[in-house]
């Protein structure tokens, strides 16, 4: 059992760097969190305030209601898997992840225990004698997840442990990890700044930028409803399109093109008076179809380029001056300069304040 709450955590660096603001976030047991954001929005600082590797500044820390702060790192239950594998090179895969252990005079038979059944857990039984540079990345990081298991640890905390591995490999680890997760159900958090890694492997996501929390919610949630432009635009990929137009009293205007407001949201612009005024519409690439059928959510648009991915397209193209991306079924060949009908799915359109930027 480990619940984590954090409660209005920060980190001012000297020279007065703000890496983390005001931070709250309550952990359930058996969570797997994940940390996303571009670089240096402050994922890996909260992490480390978390493992005790870094002070925190300012707020508190609770790991099962116990107060953390001033707690050593070495007596806080977690276990930490880095980036870099951090293995002991002229030590075997055996004593790399009992090294721990003995370091904490676990009984010898309690550390083979424990190693050889990490090992199982991990496919690594053949590999216990061999030394870190005859494994391949892949396994090299299996070991370094071993090193955690052993230590039966309340918390893990994962800093981008796959970004060493290319991009096969790492579809294949993040697999892995999730059933490692699923079987031992550690309470985990886990930083990336890969939003589909972010998307694939979180039980909630906690999305930053400039070192502070931007949303929090299920990938689904972030997905569907993103609280601002900027989660809007980092979920997703290729990005959620942004365009900026003026709404009257029933249309939404876009360089001369109207659209009427759809239904369910005419209510709510209203109530918040946003009728009249400059708004931001968005709208996924895949709520962006071509048709043949006459709807007041249609559009012509010219090609400019013409992605084929397999299974489906990205078509780059602009509604009249405002670029955009549609990811449409790869049945036709869709040439560059040929103009298409494109329709919006009216249900799935999201508005943004532009001078906020929050979604209304
Ligand atoms: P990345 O994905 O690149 O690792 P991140 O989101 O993990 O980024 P952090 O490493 O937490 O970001 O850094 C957050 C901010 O704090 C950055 O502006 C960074 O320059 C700053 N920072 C980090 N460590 C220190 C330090 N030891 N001293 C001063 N500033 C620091």
């Amino acid at each position: 059992m480990a619940e984590l709450r954090l409660e209005h955590i920060y980190k001012i660096y000297d020279k007065n760097v703000q890496a983390v603001t005001d931070f709250n976030l309550h952990i359930h047991d058996k969570e797997f969190i994940v940390f996303v954001g571009p670089s240096g929005c402050g994922k890996t600082t909260t992490l480390r305030m978390i493992a005790g590797l870094e002070d925190i500044s300012k707020g508190e820390l609770f790991i099962d209601d116990v107060l953390m702060n001033d707690v050593e790192s070495k007596d806080r239950s977690i276990a930490m898997v880095f980036q870099s594998y951090a293995l002991y090179p002229h030590m075997t895969v055996y004593d790399n992840m009992a090294f721990s252990l003995k370091l904490r005079k676990v009984d010898k038979k309690e550390i083979d225990r424990r190693v050889k059944e990490a090992a199982k857990i991990l496919g690594l039984e053949d590999y216990l004698k061999r030394k870190p540079k005859a494994l391949s990345g892949g396994q090299r990081q299996r070991v370094a997840l071993g090193r955690a298991i052993v230590r039966e640890a309340k918390v893990f905390l994962m800093d981008e442990p796959l970004s060493n591995l290319d991009a096969k490999l790492r579809v294949q680890m993040r697999a892995e990890i999730q059933k490692l997760h699923q079987r031992i159900q550690t309470t985990t958090i886990y930083v990336t700044h890969d939003q589909t890694e972010a998307m694939t492997m979180a039980t909630r996501l906690v999305v930053m930028k400039d070192g502070l929390i931007q949303q929090i919610g299920t990938p689904k949630e972030v997905y569907n409803t993103p609280h601002n432009m900027f989660v809007a635009g980092f979920i997703g990929s290729p990005s959620m399109n942004l365009f900026h137009c003026r709404l009257t009293e029933t249309e939404i205007l876009l360089d001369g093109q109207s659209f009427p407001i759809p239904p369910k949201y005419l209510p709510l612009l209203q109530r918040k008076n946003y009728l009249g005024k400059e708004i931001v519409m968005g709208i996924r690439p895949e709520d962006l179809q071509i048709t043949d059928i006459i709807s007041p959510y249609a559009f012509k648009a010219t090609v400019d380029v013409a992605e084929l991915l397999g299974a489906e397209t990205f078509l780059y193209s602009s509604l009249v001056t405002q670029p955009f991306i549609a990811r449409v079924q790869a049945d036709s060949n869709f040439q560059p300069t040929e103009v298409v009908t494109l329709v919006m799915k009216e249900e799935k359109i999201h508005f943004f304040d532009p001078e906020t930027e929050e979604r209304i």
